[in-house]
């Protein structure tokens, strides 16, 4: 990346070079035009980037959690085989909940909820959608919050086990507070008649492979994928300045006229022609300069993020289990969800070995946060010791890292605080904000990227494109083909 001072003044400056913002810069270049991206950290990529950990001759490579690339969007897929050619690889998928024991397939798995759980739980399963689908559907009980959705979809006793208690762990919330905007990106289209009628042979199952047995993964970590774009930027004049961040951002009310950055080198004064910005929204805000009306800072003051805290193992072990990822939905286990990178690609791991990434979703402060990486390898080993996982003297690495802007909290007001601060924003003529920080929006990498990959023809063409309908598909988001290769 570029150890140069940043371009004073470029035409197109991109905050955060994260897969949103890359995108933009990637296919700003491809239509000859130069941007300057400016990303705080050493390494480009963002969330979607992929760590490198050496240990004497070993090499392991991990995902912050797991990765995999799925999308309703032939173009993405396109674009990513053209930069990893044969990299780009299809990986079968298992991926399950571990509930008081026992492993249950996610998404659910008719057949086997009602074998783990006995006839007589399946049954009260069966009455509780009965009643759901009374209350919610004949006497059109409204659908205020998440919860009203699950339930609605799968009864009270189904949406419990399965996804009321892994979502309240996610957002630190209860369900009863969290936004119905969560379930329409989430489960969209999904519910225990659909479940039921895949059981029975009648869920369409013949058609193409879906997203739910198989997706798409780079042989070396999905960074890779961000890792091509850089190289692409710099072998065609776009420069990334890692470990630079903006720390003043002025404007005159209608367009962004100034963006102070700190770089390594010192504090330099760009003045774009336009901005775009994927860095957390609320960081952007504070930025500003002059700040932003009272009602937008007290708006983005009461905007929430979860963080994450994670823990990477490297282990003197062939395999854990077979699982891409697993999720730990009950409240006694501290940890939300684990990863094994070697079932993504047996290239992540060195031969005979394996890793394990361990996920806990927090708030900044709280007391996991807090934690030290010896206090966190104790609080998880006792679990991974019971269900026979791996012992200490398997562990031969640990590895802690904590992140604050992981996931924007979809709370009952989100929306109507973000609407005062898109408002107010919108009327920066000159800025596009994008990504998941960027417009506090849940999503994932495909998502992000078509938001980049909008943003440049918003740039190029000077017309509005309408960023919300990214990722509203009116469909759960798993389901659908998954595309072929075309070479
Ligand atoms: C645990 C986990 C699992 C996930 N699993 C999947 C998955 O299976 N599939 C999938 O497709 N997606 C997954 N995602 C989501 C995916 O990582 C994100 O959707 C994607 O990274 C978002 O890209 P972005 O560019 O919008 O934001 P980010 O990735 O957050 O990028 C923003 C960039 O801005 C930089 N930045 C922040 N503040 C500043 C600042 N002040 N100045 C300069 N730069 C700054 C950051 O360092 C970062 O590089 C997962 C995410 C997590 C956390």
């Amino acid at each position: 990346m570029s150890n140069t001072r940043p371009d004073t003044a470029p035409e197109i400056l991109i905050l955060g070079a994260g897969p949103a913002g890359l995108a933009c810069a990637m296919e700003l270049s491809r239509k000859g035009k130069r941007a300057t991206v400016v990303e705080r950290d050493e390494q480009i990529g963002g969330l979607a980037k992929t760590l490198t950990l050496r240990e004497g001759d070993d090499v392991f490579l991990t995902d912050i959690g797991p990765h995999r690339f799925f999308s309703k969007n032939q173009y993405l897929y396109d674009f990513i085989e053209d930069l990893l050619k044969e990299e780009w690889r299809k990986v079968p998928r298992l991926t399950r909940q571990f509930v008081d024991g026992k492993y249950y397939n996610y998404p659910v798995n008719f057949q086997q909820v009602v074998k783990n759980l006995g006839l007589l739980r399946s049954a009260r399963i069966g009455f509780d959608y009965v009643w759901a689908r009374l209350r919610y559907g004949l006497f059109k009980k409204p659908l205020r919050t998440f919860e009203d959705y699950v339930v609605a979809n799968f009864g009270r006793s189904l949406a419990e086990f399965s996804m009321i208690n892994y979502s309240e762990k996610i957002w630190g919330i209860p369900c009863a507070d969290i936004h119905p905007d969560w379930a329409k990106q989430r489960i969209s289209g999904l519910n225990l008649w659909s479940v039921f009628k895949n059981a029975i042979g009648l869920g369409g199952k013949k058609g193409p492979k879906s997203l739910v047995d198989e997706f798409y993964y780079p042989q070396f970590g999905t960074g890779r994928i961000y890792q091509e774009i850089g190289a692409h930027l710099q072998k065609n004049g776009t420069a990334i300045h890692c470990q630079s961040e903006p720390v003043k951002v002025r404007h005159d009310g209608t367009r962004i006229t100034s963006v102070d950055v700190k770089t390594p080198q010192g504090v330099v004064t760009v003045t774009p022609q336009k901005v775009v910005e994927s860095v957390p929204i609320t960081r952007f805000l504070e930025l500003l300069d002059p700040p932003p009306p009272p009602a937008v800072r007290s708006a983005a003051s009461q905007l929430k993020w979860r963080a994450q805290v994670y823990l990477f193992l490297t282990l003197n072990k062939d395999k854990v289990t077979d699982d891409n990822w697993i999720y730990f939905p009950s409240k006694d286990i501290p940890f939300g969800r684990t990863s094994e990178m070697k079932n993504f690609s047996k290239d992540m791991c060195p031969p005979g070995k394996t890793s394990f990434f361990v996920e806990f979703f927090t708030f900044e402060g709280d007391a996991i946060w807090s934690m030290t990486k010896e206090q966190v390898l104790d609080l998880v080993m006792p679990y991974f010791e019971k269900w026979g996982f791996f012992t200490r003297a398997e562990v031969r690495q640990a590895y802690l890292w904590k992140r604050p802007h992981v996931y924007p909290v979809y709370d009952s007001h989100y929306k109507e605080r973000l609407d005062v601060i898109r408002g107010w924003l919108d009327t920066l003529q000159n800025l596009v904000y994008i990504g998941r920080p960027g417009r506090f929006r849940y999503t994932n990498q495909d998502h992000s990227l078509e938001m980049g990959i909008i943003a440049s023809r918003i740039l190029l063409e000077g017309r509005r494109y309408d960023m919300d309908t990214v990722g509203s598909e009116n469909e759960y988001f798993e389901k659908g083909p998954i595309y072929e290769k075309r070479i």
